[in-house]
């Protein structure tokens, strides 16, 4: 059999840009895939991070990386805008790079079966294909899966922009591009791509409903025949507390001592009490109300004078950064607050903390609950989406779980499943049993890569 042939179009893939989960898939998927005997290749714009490096590169055991460049559109500081908003041209630069990736393939002959598609920045490459390259006989055969990671991101610009992506008026209309006077890419996306797919089944199934479609329920539901959840994993050799070398000491499950040092170096870096006993819960997160920041907020001054420490790493809107600096200024005891995007210290934070928050009020998958259990780190999760999929209740009686939970969006119900989890925290062995067994949980790409290949072969074997 010919090995299946994938292009993966992402506007972000690590190690080379990373601002949110879409990066950590991008950046892993790809090589779970390859180590199945998938020939792919995967473009990306080429930023400010590599701008200075060639055109290609390669991850895993072979796969080229296509660096598609424009130094005036992606050459900046950041990906998608600054602190003043979104980059006023952000359908030029995507429309851009949608149409340089159909062409990078050209030169480089590459017909790809399948053209995996991720986010409003790549939802005009199904479009260009069903459009302007229609009759190219180089894609008569190639067709498109579009994996919507947030669909709370949706890629809007002003109806006046429309003649920016090279396609004809008509389509400026209610069954393809329009969406209550704008032009929306998500949605165009979901209209034309052969296949939808996203990052967990339980966001499959919420993005149907008015509370989580994000006005775009109705043309998910038009599609719903061809919607699949296939959950995100995490590369393992990337996070791996025996080998990750930004933690103060590598340990592992059967060896899990390292994990104190992990506390005790992050306590000292953080201007804490060094303290082995007391219950250190994190967050690493963008600060965007998604995560569940305004449930924390009502109850943070509660939280905070119980006997516990906080750590918190992450940047977002304005507002949040108000709250928690409050917050760390009020209780500067127990409190670090660290308002950036650093990878290292997000990696000692899995490491040194027992404990993880995860409020968020949706989650389309989350990945750091499962790079937290990988270092036995125990999250504090609302069961929506991706978490509902992954964290399950601890049970005592029966020692099972993974974490502690809480279903309604309420400050009092978050209150109630952190309070839960400081008191099973207490119980020494019975924490270190929950740690090993949140250690041992396999989140790796491998299942869910094929089930990827699957879905590929499904599109792929419906013919035109
Ligand atoms: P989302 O994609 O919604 O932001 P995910 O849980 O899917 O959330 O993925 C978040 C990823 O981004 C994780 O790898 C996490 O470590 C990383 N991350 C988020 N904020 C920061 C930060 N301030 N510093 C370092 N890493 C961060």
């Amino acid at each position: 059999m010919e090995r299946l042939k994938i292009l993966f179009a992402s506007s972000a893939v690590a190690p080379f840009a990373k601002t949110s989960g879409l990066a950590d898939v991008s950046g892993s998927l790809p090589i779970a895939l390859e180590e199945l005997g998938v020939d792919i290749r995967v473009v990306m714009p080429k930023y400010a991070s590599v701008a200075n490096g060639p055109d290609e590169t390669t991850i895993g055991k072979n796969i080229k990386v296509y660096f598609v460049p424009h130094e005036d559109y992606f050459v900046r500081k950041e990906l998608y805008g600054d602190k003043f908003g979104d980059y006023r041209d952000n359908l030029d630069r995507f429309s851009f790079f949608c149409r340089e990736a159909l062409e990078r393939c050209k030169r480089e002959n590459f017909r790809p079966d399948i053209i995996h598609c991720h986010d409003w920045q790549t939802a005009l490459i199904p479009v260009y294909l069903s459009t302007l390259y229609k009759y190219d006989p180089f894609f008569a055969k190639t067709k498109t899966l579009f994996t919507i990671h947030n669909l709370a991101y949706q890629g809007l610009f002003a109806k006046e922009e429309f003649p920016k992506m090279g396609l004809d008026w008509v389509l400026f209309h209610i069954n393809y591009f329009e969406f209550y006077g704008k032009i929306n890419l998500m949605k165009a996306g979901i209209v034309y791509s052969d296949a939808i797919s996203t990052v967990s089944p339980s966001y499959a199934k919420e993005i149907l409903t008015k509370e989580a479609g994000c006005g775009l329920e109705g043309v998910l539901k038009t599609r719903e025949k061809d919607l699949y959840g296939i959950l995100n994993g995490i590369d393992c050799t990337v996070w791996d507390p025996a080998t990750d070398k930004k933690i103060s000491k590598n340990y592992s499950v059967d060896d899990i001592a390292g994990k104190y040092v992990n506390k005790e170096c992050l306590q000292k870096e953080t201007g804490l009490a060094v303290d082995r006993d007391i219950p250190f819960f994190g967050i690493v997160s963008r600060l965007a109300e998604q995560k569940g920041l305004d449930v924390l907020g009502e109850i943070i001054d509660q939280f905070l004078s119980l006997k516990v420490q906080f750590v918190l790493l992450g940047t977002g809107e304005h507002k949040y950064h108000v709250l928690m600096q409050k917050m760390a200024k009020k209780h500067k005891k127990n409190t670090s607050v660290n308002l950036k995007f650093d990878a290292a210290l997000a990696d000692r934070i899995y490491a040194g903390c027992d404990l993880f928050l995860m409020p968020s009020k949706y989650e389309p998958c989350g990945l750091n609950q499962l790079i937290c259990f990988r270092y036995g780190t125990v999250p504090v999760a609302r069961l929506s989406g991706g978490l509902k999929d992954t964290v399950t209740e601890f049970d005592a009686a029966h020692d099972t779980g993974s974490g502690f939970t809480f279903q309604d969006h309420k400050g009092k119900d978050l209150l109630a499943a952190i309070k839960r989890a400081i008191s099973a925290y207490r119980d020494k062995p019975q924490w270190k049993a929950l740690m090993a067994r949140v250690m041992k949980l396999d989140f790796s790409w491998r299942n869910s890569a094929r089930d990827y290949i699957d879905l590929y072969t499904d599109i792929l074997n419906r013919g035109s």
